[in-house]
């Protein structure tokens, strides 16, 4: 006889766990599978973890920061749960979006009063003062370094910034997911790892369950695709799910460098999140006194699309290919260089490596599918770490309407944000919708 639960949950990352902490606080017998070791290994362990509101949609905006909420209430929204690795922390630096011609502040701005998001608009002399390392001149547009054009001298200002006080990081994302799981735990949820899903088994009319590749079933009437860079793995081994999804997901490799922060500038302590579309990065703080320098996807910039077995299994099988490239590492930091002139960079790459489940329009898709009792929280796409908690109501009550009875596509869920309380139609996550083009088609989403 095959164990039985009420929802099968496929991926215990940052998304994984939060859905099913809350379908189990709404009574389901829930199981998450996962085929690492631990909570948050996988794409989670990489993220920037980075909590930020500038979103080019209002609904992305909404979801943002209603985020925000989770986060700066992390114990509560725990259930004051104990984790004995410890809790992961909130970092509120402040976010600074700075105006630039990279990127659409005033469609951003205006997200925001539509939201009621709270902000403040910076002069120039305003961001000097909060941050004495940055030059402010323009350097658009975003060149590689190998182009002679990349160190011409600057000859105009920025604009500005807009300053979102509640943004920030979380100190520690694997540990995150974490946190969720055992709150999770702490509602009946059950956890398996180490574990590979293989089949998603239906009886012709709906989901039935797993098949692991030790051959063990597991049954349920729902199972959730939260495989992260192998969702559309996933999607293919479920009856008419990839052909029902007109919005596709595949696997993008993403660099993040670690550089050292300027002689005698604090900025793991007095530093803040920073979005610069003039130079094509983010950086925030990170342990060690450094700059942690992401990518806004500039056009220049080539992209990488890979098979995640691949990725993962690394070269030789040795584990995760996690090796930043010279011409990456180069790009992304002398970039961040430009902006913080005084900024040492060792010939000795540091960082991360990782994959984004990225969706063609780099919005996720949270949704059901064409398969009865499949579901799908996918296509994050660099950029819903941030939205996790908020992602798991969003999932945990989409399930539960369809599967009482809501026809989620012909009447798609109206969806509260109980902390900022405005509603928002959950059908602009749908898996059938047209390319969104008010994205940006990069990580900011
Ligand atoms: C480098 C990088 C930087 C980022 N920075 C930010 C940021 O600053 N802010 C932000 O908001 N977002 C950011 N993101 C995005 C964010 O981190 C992701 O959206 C989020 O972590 C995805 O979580 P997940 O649970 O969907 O996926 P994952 O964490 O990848 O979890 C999916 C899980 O599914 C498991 N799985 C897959 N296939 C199977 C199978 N067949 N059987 C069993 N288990 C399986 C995997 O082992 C994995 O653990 C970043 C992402 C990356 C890669």
């Amino acid at each position: 006889m095959n164990k039985k639960y009420d929802a099968i949950i496929i991926g215990a990352g940052v998304i994984g766990c939060p859905i099913s902490y809350e379908l189990a606080k709404n009574g389901y017998k829930t199981l998450t599978v996962d085929k690492l070791a631990d909570a948050g290994m996988g794409s989670t362990a990489a993220s920037c973890a980075i909590v930020r509101a500038h979103y080019s949609t209002v609904d992305g905006v909404a979801m943002a920061y209603e985020g925000f909420k989770y986060w700066l209430d992390w114990e509560n929204y725990l259930g004051n749960v104990k984790d004995e690795k410890g809790l992961a922390r909130f970092m509120n630096t402040g976010s600074i979006l700075l105006k630039s011609q990279g990127h659409d502040w005033r469609k951003v701005k205006s997200n925001y009063d539509v939201v009621g998001v709270d902000y403040e608009e910076w002069s120039v002399e305003r961001i000097k003062e909060a941050v004495p390392v940055y030059d402010l001149h323009e350097f658009w547009p975003v060149r590689r370094p190998e182009d002679p054009k990349f160190f011409d001298p600057p000859t105009r200002m920025l604009e500005g910034a807009i300053f979102c006080p509640e943004g920030g990081y979380m100190s520690d994302p694997a540990l995150s997911a974490h946190n969720i799981m055992r709150a999770a735990e702490a509602h009946g949820s059950e956890f398996l790892f180490n574990v590979e899903v293989v089949a998603v088994r239906d009886d012709g009319n709906r989901v039935t369950g797993i098949t692991l590749k030790d051959g063990t079933q597991f049954d349920a009437p729902v199972v959730v695709n939260v495989a992260g860079p192998h969702s559309y793995k996933i999607n293919q081994m479920a009856k008419g799910v990839w052909d029902g999804c007109n919005i596709k997901t595949k696997a993008l490799r993403h660099e993040v460098m670690h550089v050292p922060s300027p002689e005698g500038y604090n900025y793991l302590e007095d530093g803040y999140h920073t979005s610069d579309g003039d130079v094509g990065c983010y950086y925030r703080p990170e342990v060690g006194n450094m700059f942690l320098i992401g990518s806004e996807d500039p056009k220049c910039d080539p992209q990488e699309w890979v098979d995640p077995d691949e990725f993962y299994a690394g070269k030789g099988g040795q584990g995760r290919d996690n090796q930043l490239t010279e011409a990456q590492y180069k790009a992304q930091s002398y970039r961040c260089a430009r902006r913080v002139p005084d900024m040492q960079i060792p010939n000795q790459p540091r960082g991360v490596v990782d994959l984004y489940d990225c969706s063609d329009d780099w919005i996720p898709i949270y949704d059901k599918t064409d398969l009865p009792g499949f579901y799908l929280a996918i296509g994050s796409s660099g950029n819903q770490y941030k939205n996790a908690p908020v992602a798991g109501v969003l999932m945990a009550e989409l399930i539960d309407k369809c599967e009482k009875g809501l026809d989620h596509d012909k009447e798609p869920l109206q969806f509260k944000l109980r902390h900022i309380g405005r509603t928002i139609d959950a059908g602009f996550f749908s898996r059938k919708r047209e390319i969104n083009y008010n994205s940006s088609f990069s990580v900011n989403g």
